[in-house]
């Protein structure tokens, strides 16, 4: 962002000090630099060379969890994301970066052998540095550490990595060709994540595959404002998923997915991609809960009806005992690609499953990426008060849709003394319940989707369902491009089945 440009921010932002009321970091550090109207005040102050990019600037740039609601919550509209970005970027190409942080962004998560070398090796010696809490289904460090305090649970790295098992294709069906991008996380630390997917895609049909050659979706590198690493781990994921002529890219971590569906796009022109390719790539990135809910929901209010019927039958005895349980809006994928209604869908669809709301379930668990690592002292205060709302709703389990947020409110129970609350992703609470047939499968059983039948598709507006998907509209996401809400209405449904078409 140029001068002019700031100064064009400046003058929308009307000084209202909404932002301050929504932002988690500014709720534990009240200070006018926490929130979005003071850090783009900042930036602005260093653009117009009013003051110097001190290492005070870039302590309170980086105090920020990105999590989108001072820009939702703006009256005016005001782009405080793409603005607090851009001064990263700028601090970034200044050589403001810490040089541990610059070390890794460029020889770890910008080297996908490396990465992929140090998790093994991590893997290895892990327990020399850190010991399991088998309580807590978790690891804490031996010693001090940088970056890891005492009382953090951690995950620890999986005995098997997700890519190890799963490579090229893993399961032909006669469905739509689905490929599985499971991001460095879910990979590493929560493979049944990915498991859960390829298991819950083979049930709908499809013909699954885990893509050779990906890589990180570089969505630490774009944070931590080192763009032309992402530019180049974009162009690799594009050339790794383009070579299997896929229908949908599938994945279960919301800012795999957000940055997928919402930062190639630029990233990739950036790298003199050309439009049809992006489009091509960009548009079929899907969140599993989004994935689900369209291709997996009964085609009709009577068919929803005939399935509520049976499933009280077939479900008294287990409906006597619901899991409670409750959801976490992971800020990725509720305000980055405006998915909030297709979870809360899908868990009401299970039997046996009593969904309980929680209070701000919107609001951020305070992970943000590598912002818990250098700030958790922050990020553990806003972590507690996200624990406290799970805990006012009595749930059994707290189910998200994001392998951070699963990491770090694992973090914030266990430190609550209440790791008897379970941390679900979505893809394992549908997979426990083994809702397939009833609740899944059924889009592409007749094969009448598949080919984009247009009798079928007239039938798409299931009462339920339908319902609670315009709810996905409501309120102004901070979402920039046309991908998302995708498929929340029968029209864009019936363009999405056009694709397996072809
Ligand atoms: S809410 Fe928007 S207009 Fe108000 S202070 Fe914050 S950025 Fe400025
Ligand atoms: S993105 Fe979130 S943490 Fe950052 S300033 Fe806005 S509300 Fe605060």
């Amino acid at each position: 962002m140029d001068k002019d440009q700031t100064r064009q921010v400046r003058r929308q932002c009307v000084k209202c000090g909404k932002c301050q009321t929504v932002c988690p970091v500014f709720s534990v550090q009240p200070v006018e630099a926490s929130a979005a109207r003071g850090k783009m005040a900042l930036a602005e102050a260093v653009t117009q060379g009013y003051l110097d990019e001190s290492d005070v600037y870039r302590n309170y740039l980086e105090t920020c969890l990105l999590c989108g609601a001072c820009e939702e919550a703006c009256p005016n509209e005001v782009q405080t994301l793409s603005t607090m970005l851009e001064a990263r970027e700028r601090l970034a190409s200044n050589g403001g970066t810490k040089l541990g942080k610059k070390l890794i962004l460029e020889n770890v998560v910008g080297s996908p052998r490396l990465l992929d070398l140090a998790m093994r090796l991590g893997r290895n010696f892990l327990g020399l540095a850190f010991r399991r809490i088998p309580a807590e289904s978790g690891i804490r460090r031996r010693f001090p550490l940088p970056l890891f305090t005492r009382d953090r649970t951690l995950p620890s790295l999986a005995d098997n990595f997700f890519t190890d098992r799963y490579k090229g294709q893993v399961n032909s069906g006669s469905g739509p060709k689905v490929g599985i991008f499971p991001g460095c996380m879910t990979n590493y630390f929560y493979p049944g994540t990915a498991e859960g997917i390829v298991g819950l895609l083979k049930k709908l049909g499809a013909s699954v595959y885990v893509p050779e050659g990906q890589v990180c979706c570089g969505m630490p590198a774009l944070t931590g404002g080192a763009r032309e690493i992402v530019r180049k781990l974009a162009c690799q994921n594009l050339e790794a998923f383009e070579k299997y002529e896929l229908d949908a890219i599938v994945t279960g971590c919301a800012s795999c997915g957000g940055n997928l569906k919402e930062n190639y796009g630029g990233l990739l022109r950036e790298a003199g991609v050309e439009d049809q390719r992006i489009e091509e790539f960009t548009s079929k990135v899907f969140d599993i809960n989004e994935y689900m809910y369209r291709f997996s929901t009964p085609d009709s209010c009577e068919d929803v009806i005939q399935k509520e019927e049976r499933d009280i039958e077939r479900n008294k005895e287990r409906n006597k005992e619901k899991l409670v349980v409750t959801y976490h809006h992971p800020c990725h994928l509720n305000r980055l690609q405006g998915v909030k209604a297709e979870p809360i869908a899908l868990i009401q669809s299970v039997p046996g499953v009593r969904y309980v709301p929680m209070a701000d379930d919107q609001r951020c668990c305070g992970m943000g990426g590598s912002f818990s690592l250098e700030h958790y002292d922050i990020a553990k205060e806003v972590n507690d008060q996200k624990v406290a709302r799970i805990i006012e709703t009595g749930a059994d389990a707290v189910v998200t849709s994001c392998p951070a947020c699963i990491m770090h409110i694992r973090d914030g129970l266990s430190r609550n003394q209440r790791g008897d609350i379970e941390v679900l992703h979505v893809t394992e609470l549908l997979q426990r319940y083994d809702c397939e047939k009833q609740e899944v499968g059924k889009a592409w059983d007749s094969g009448t989707r598949r080919h984009g039948d247009t009798g079928d598709s007239e039938k798409i507006p299931c009462g339920r369902l339908s319902e609670r998907a315009g709810e996905s509209g409501g309120g102004r996401s901070v979402h920039k491009t046309q991908n998302i809400n995708r498929g929340l209405k029968p029209a864009d449904k019936r363009d999405y089945l056009l694709l397996f078409e072809i």
